[in-house]
């Protein structure tokens, strides 16, 4: 094809406005790159602190990538916990439109709906990689858009902690019976369990949770793992520090884009948008696994005490968790994702329990 007329083909076939720019420079044989559209600028929402350059840094990452994809047109500016809403209601401000998107986690939200969780993770849930194979290839994505279609969000799995530890403890727990009584911070169907076994349980932003552990308004909480709780200095006021975090084996955070604006985009700024959440989903995972190995020698070298919990919480944990998830199933948009979600993770445990599980407690040994 003569120069003059792929420009004139590729012309006739994008709204006016749209910039050629690979063949417009006269790159021989290069694909046409739609570097024009509207001069956009959205507010993201996130839950977070920013200093937490992990969970709050994926999506300074995502926002920076759409700008970069979009030639600086479409431009989305990050807003930490607190500066415009709370951390706690970034559902709601998307929702209404406040926001045109959010980054938090759903199962803040479950007041609202038990089944947001599994956007999240749920207690003796699924790892990391057994939810991204189930979001993107499992039909998870589908069953939680309609969910979300509920308040009028479009989500993108954008981010994963990874197995979370188990938190700060300033009391021991030998046994189960030690949680009685006990105050604690943690959010989703983890506190749910823990409010089965007798934990008395609250709900905090990560930002508020040293002063609450100082002052002793609370015994324990719980928030990611080394890196982000050494960030936030819990070492300084608890002594003890529990694996695993049975509750959060895999934490997934989501991005929620109002369905208004997200239909209102070009569909090049779509496309941008979508690979941005998942180059974020990406990012947040590696960035903990690449920080959290230094922070947690560093707490150990000053002296907290690492504990693993008892068998018989564990195990009583299990049970209480079970029963809890099957609870939600007589509402049937629950059931749909609670069905497909736990037989994902009993098929893959089969594989993984004989691939990934049994080289690492080799190479663990030594
Ligand atoms: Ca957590």
């Amino acid at each position: 094809m003569q120069r003059r007329d792929f420009v004139k083909a590729a012309a006739l076939g994008s709204s006016a406005g749209l910039l050629l720019s690979s063949c417009a420079s006269g790159d021989s044989g290069a694909p046409a790159v739609q570097t024009g559209g509207p001069a956009l600028r959205w507010r993201l929402v996130s839950s977070y602190s920013r200093g937490l350059d992990t969970i709050y840094g994926a999506a300074e990452v995502m926002a920076e990538r759409v700008g970069n994809l979009t030639s600086g047109r479409f431009r989305i500016q990050v807003y930490p916990a607190g500066e415009l809403v709370p951390a706690f209601e970034v559902l709601e401000s998307v929702q209404k439109g406040t926001a045109q998107i959010g980054h938090t986690a759903s199962y803040y939200y479950i007041g609202k709906n038990p089944a947001l969780a599994f956007d999240t993770t749920v207690p003796f849930g699924l790892t990391a990689r057994q939810f991204n194979s189930w979001a993107y290839h499992g039909g998870g994505i589908a069953l939680l858009r309609a969910l979300f279609a509920d308040y009028n969000i479009i989500n993108f799995p954008g981010g994963n902690t990874g197995v979370q530890m188990g938190g700060w403890f300033n009391r021991e727990v030998n046994a189960v019976s030690d949680l009685r009584g006990l105050s604690m911070r943690i959010p989703g169907m983890g506190g749910r369990v823990m409010d089965r076994l007798g934990v008395t349980v609250q709900q905090i932003p990560g930002g508020e949770i040293y002063p609450a552990l100082e002052r002793g308004a609370i015994d324990a909480a719980e928030w990611v793992g080394p890196y982000d709780d050494e960030k936030l200095g819990f070492a300084q006021v608890a002594r003890y520090y529990y694996y695993p975090g049975w509750w959060e084996p895999g934490a997934n955070l989501s991005f929620y884009i109002n369905r208004n604006a997200w239909e209102a985009l070009p569909t090049h700024y779509q496309h941008a948008l979508e690979a941005a959440a998942a180059e974020a989903n990406q990012y947040m995972l590696s960035r903990y696994d690449a920080v959290n190995p230094a922070s947690f020698r560093r707490l150990v070298e000053g002296g907290t005490e690492v504990r693993a919990f008892p068998r018989d919480m564990l195990d009583a944990a299990y049970a209480s968790a079970q029963e809890l998830l099957k609870e939600g199933t007589s509402d049937p948009e629950y059931a749909r994702i609670y069905d497909s979600y736990a037989a994902w993770g009993r098929d893959s445990s089969a594989w993984f329990g004989t691939s990934e599980q049994t080289f690492a407690d080799y190479l663990h040994g030594h």
